[in-house]
């Protein structure tokens, strides 16, 4: 049984020729209902009041930057422990980016270390204003601190969601921001069948300046504001994600199953299994474990044909193109984690028979 790590192909086509031909038929290939309906429908999924269909999870940051942006010497700080994206759209939008370091047993960032990098921004005179804290595999990061520390030192937060559609506070599903970014590629656990993005916010003002950032600047095809760009969402990928939104629930509960059951029934020592931060409700977009010999280890898995990742084998302070984003703080955290992370299968379509032989191959490593 050869078990991959994703397995994105679509035996069952007519379902999605179907919705091809009601595309084709609307005559209505930008912006039009299909957008529509699919913001609205991600809204009241995800409980908030507005969302603002874009490219990609790159540009939904960068609409959300554009939005607060005022000088050219604005910083943010993020974590270095993120997906490429996240940083480079920090970038792209003219924002410097800092890093501070992650918690231990959570992955997400380090409120401690944030403070520490704030102070040091404030007394370098450094011109910071947003916090971009990153769900990392549907782990929620630890809000409720970065909320205060945002509200202290007067900081914009905008929360990278990439990986965590579905992953929630328990007692309160309001620890919810101005600004809430989605990215929905193909493999995340609401993706399109091509680039797909999603801005959310609460903020009726900030949902009008959004919807006009991500199209030109326009209203009424009026150019109104000079920091618009071209990101729309894709009508046919929406008309798709309306689907994929229908099937989301049944999806979550997957891989919230195939998560129990690793966690019950990974049972070698050498194995150290994700936590799950108290109150909350973790997405599973990943099931990352640690392995102090993870080469041998992922050899071990690929010769009994199951296929493992890892996310990331590199922080991105060490990624060549962004060796010179600044750190106060040591990046201790974040350092140790990048050699021991593997990433188990964690899919809708993974079926009983291969959950179980992936555990029982894990527990057999010596
Ligand atoms: C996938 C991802 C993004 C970027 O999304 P794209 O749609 O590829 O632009 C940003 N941040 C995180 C954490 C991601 O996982």
């Amino acid at each position: 049984m050869h078990i991959p790590f994703n397995n994105l192909s679509i035996k069952k086509s007519e379902k999605y020729i179907d919705i091809f031909k009601k595309f084709l038929k609307s005559g209505k290939f930008i912006n039009s209902n299909g957008v529509k309906k699919f913001e609205n429908l991600f809204s009241q999924k995800f409980g908030f009041r507005y969302s603002i269909g874009c490219n990609s999870g790159t540009d939904a940051i960068e609409i959300a930057l554009r939005l607060f942006k005022q000088r050219e010497d604005e910083a943010a700080i993020t974590v270095s422990h993120t997906a490429t994206a996240t940083v480079s759209a920090i970038f792209r939008s003219g924002v410097r980016p800092i890093f501070c370091d992650i918690e231990k047993d959570f992955n997400t960032m380090c409120p401690i270390s944030l403070e520490k990098t704030i102070k040091i921004c404030k007394k370098k005179k450094i011109n910071l204003r947003y916090i971009i804290p990153v769900h990392i595999y549907g782990q929620i990061a630890d809000m409720e601190k970065i909320n205060e520390i945002s509200k202290k030192y007067n900081l914009i937060i905008i929360e990278d969601c990439s990986q965590s559609h579905g992953s929630y506070y328990i007692k309160n599903k309001n620890v919810k921001n101005n600004i809430c970014v989605f990215s929905l590629y193909p493999t995340k656990n609401l993706g399109a069948l091509g680039d797909a993005g999603i801005v959310c916010t609460n903020n009726r003002k900030y949902y009008s300046s959004l919807k006009i950032l991500r199209e030109y600047g326009w209203v009424d095809r009026i150019c109104k504001n000079v920091k618009g760009i071209n990101s729309r969402l894709d009508e046919l990928q929406a008309y798709i994600l309306l689907y994929k939104l229908e099937l989301f629930n049944k999806n979550f509960t997957k891989r919230q199953l195939i998560a129990k059951k690793y966690l019950k029934e990974i049972s070698n020592k050498k194995i150290k299994l994700p936590y799950i931060r108290i109150n909350t409700v973790h997405a599973f977009h990943l099931f990352v474990i640690q392995v102090k010999e993870r080469n041998r280890f992922i050899k071990f898995l690929k010769n009994k044909k199951i296929e493992t990742a890892i996310h990331y084998s590199k922080p991105l302070h060490k990624h060549e193109g962004f060796a010179k984003i600044i750190k106060f703080d040591k990046l201790v955290n974040t350092e140790k984690l990048s050699n021991k992370i593997v990433s188990l299968p964690m899919n809708e379509n993974l079926t009983n028979k291969e959950i179980i032989t992936i555990i029982k191959t894990i527990n057999e490593f010596k």
